[in-house]
């Protein structure tokens, strides 16, 4: 999962383009659901949310460290729950 530092300046553009709708609004600035976030493997060749972030604030992080085949299981179960 990636996740989002507190640079976030809750500009709200990642919000809409992330395929998981694994990004909201937290009590302070915006987060990202490590349960839903797979890096945007199964969908794009890049994270989306790291593409339009102006301040490139969202980053890998260390505490949900996966491979792209965890991340890509991830995506399979997913789309198998919708
Ligand atoms: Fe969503 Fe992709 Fe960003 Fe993860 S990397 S939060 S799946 S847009
Ligand atoms: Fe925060 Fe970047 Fe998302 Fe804007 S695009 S809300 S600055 S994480």
């Amino acid at each position: 999962s990636l996740k989002i530092t507190d640079a976030c300046v809750n500009c709200d553009v990642c919000e809409p383009v992330c395929p998981n709708k694994a990004i909201s609004l937290g009590e302070e600035y915006y987060v990202i659901d490590p349960a839903l976030c797979t890096e945007c493997v199964g969908h794009h060749d890049q994270p989306q949310c790291v593409e339009v972030c102006p301040v490139e604030c969202i980053v890998p992080d260390p505490d949900h460290a996966e491979t792209r085949d965890d991340l890509f299981h991830k995506y399979q179960s997913l789309v198998s729950i919708r």
